[in-house]
């Protein structure tokens, strides 16, 4: 059942296949063929995982049904089992809405498709009699989660980059006392960027791979380049749009706006596909931070990595570039053969635009607003003066509200993180006060009578298992992997 395609020629591919090579040929990514219309309304009342089921169904996703059980049986670790991604509405405006992905292990959203991903991963490896390394480099987020959902899983090893200093103390904690005999953590002396050039180089180096197949092994990644993540990023869309209208009494069909915090757009895809299916969202609204590539590219239709520097933001999981799912967009929009003219513009010249045309089309799905770091600061500061901590990834999204003042429609931001992720950053936007991670966590607590989960208490006393710090030097890092295996 070959239901995926190329983004930039018509080769076609199952949807295992897709999740074990995610890169496509022509250097594309796997896209969905076509996508079904769904009849969401008959699917209202379905438990998260039924809803999961219907959805994989209708894309025709070549999974078996008890292996899928298997893989969703991970949200028995979240706060509420039966339902890992809830909405609140507080006591904020009558049409807004939160709706909070972070209830995962990890604390942010990254476990909503992580956590079932490793199990269905390792499990259709283990039917295959295959054996696949993972690599993965992070800026914080991704790690923690990949870890925890690869954890101890049979015919899989893992290794993980971190920029070593380039992470909070909690993130760094989370990679770096994991207990599992298949996990491999190394700092690497350098910033994100050389963290995933390293990475980057050892995928696409050949030498590399006969050296893994020798020991067996076959190399996969776990970012949202693949497919098998966004699969699951687009069941909670269709969730929230349920939680919402059920919360507020709406009729089915009232048009609802999420605000999605976005980085490699991997989120907001995600929404993008639901919305393709007949979900009815209103336009999906992008939020970005002082990195506002996707601001410009939606606003504008030019996207133009030309003289653009990486600035570190307090939203750190949304500082990128280079936002690799846009491609999915532009395929599922303008289809292959313009798509991979497109991407061979940036390659080649690092910019492309599209043509009047095909900008109102991507206008007819997106908005985009970008949030200046010292508002972050204010949103978080006016917020937790209601008792409300938003992480200030969600404040972007929240601040994109505000400025479009519209009280005729109804909005859902997404909270991607827990407060206590990003505690010297709260602590700084609520008292003006510097201090290091778990500091910052005791005395946000003690303000707010609100505790961070026992999840990230435990850190400070678990022993650490992984100490070792590399160069970013690929070659290095390719021996210490070699000893490894
Ligand atoms: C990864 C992440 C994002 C960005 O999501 P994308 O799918 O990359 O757009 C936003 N917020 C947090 C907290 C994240 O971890």
């Amino acid at each position: 059942m070959n239901a995926f395609t190329s983004s930039r020629d018509d080769t076609q591919a199952s949807f295992t296949h897709a999740i074990f090579h995610p890169n496509a040929s022509s250097s594309g990514l796997w896209c969905p063929k076509s996508l079904p219309q769904v009849n969401f309304q008959t699917l209202i009342n379905q438990s998260y995982t039924d809803l999961v089921h219907s959805i994989f169904n209708a894309l025709n996703l070549d999974i078996q049904r008890d292996i899928l059980d298997s893989a969703l049986s991970s949200y028995k670790d979240f706060d509420n089992s039966s339902n890992p991604a809830p909405i609140t509405t507080y006591n904020l405006a009558n049409n807004l809405a939160i709706l909070e992905l972070y209830h995962g292990s990890s604390r942010a959203f990254k476990d909503m498709a992580l956590a079932p991903f490793g199990t269905l991963f390792s499990t259709l490896a283990k039917q295959q009699n295959k054996k696949y390394l993972i690599l993965t480099a992070t800026s914080g987020d991704t790690g923690p989660a990949t870890l925890d959902s690869f954890a101890d899983k049979q015919n899989i090893s893992v290794i993980c980059l971190y920029p070593k200093g380039g992470t909070s103390d909690v993130q760094e904690l989370q990679m770096i006392t994991k207990e599992a005999k298949n996990l491999h953590i190394f700092g690497i002396n350098g910033n994100f960027d050389d963290a995933q050039s390293a990475l980057k180089n050892l995928i696409h180096n050949p030498d590399f791979q006969k050296e893994l197949e020798a020991q067996d092994f076959s190399l996969s990644v776990a970012n949202s380049i693949n497919f098998g993540r966004i699969a699951f990023q687009i069941i909670y869309h269709i969730w929230g749009y349920f939680c919402y209208i059920k919360a507020k009494n709406l009729e089915y069909g009232t048009p609802l706006y999420p605000i999605i915090p976005s980085g490699n757009f991997g989120n907001a895809l995600g929404a993008f596909y639901a919305k393709r299916m007949g979900l009815p969202l209103g336009k999906i609204i992008i939020a970005s931070n002082p990195n506002h590539i996707l601001t410009d590219f939606i606003s504008t239709g030019i996207y133009d990595l030309r003289g653009r520097k990486l600035i570190l933001t307090h939203s750190p999981a949304m500082d990128i570039l280079k936002s690799s799912n846009i491609e999915r967009v532009l395929f599922e929009l303008f289809g292959f053969k313009r798509t991979k003219e497109l991407m061979q513009n940036l390659d080649s010249t690092q910019v492309y635009s599209l043509a009047p045309n095909e900008l109102a089309k991507i206008n007819e799905y997106f908005q985009a607003l970008f949030c200046p770091d010292n508002v972050c600061l204010e949103i978080i500061k006016k917020y937790a003066q209601k008792s409300i901590l938003l992480d200030p990834h969600t404040a972007n999204a929240i601040y994109a509200y505000e400025e479009l003042q519209d009280s005729t429609k109804h909005f859902l931001a997404y909270s991607t993180a827990q407060w206590c992720k990003f505690a010297p950053t709260m602590l700084k936007a609520i008292t003006g006060e510097t201090a290091k991670d778990f500091e910052a966590i005791k005395k946000i607590e003690s303000i707010f009578k609100q505790k961070a989960p026992n999840s990230i208490h435990t850190l400070l006393s678990k022993s650490i298992k992984h100490n070792r710090i590399l160069s970013s030097n690929p070659n290095e890092i390719r021996s210490e992997i070699m000893k490894i295996l």
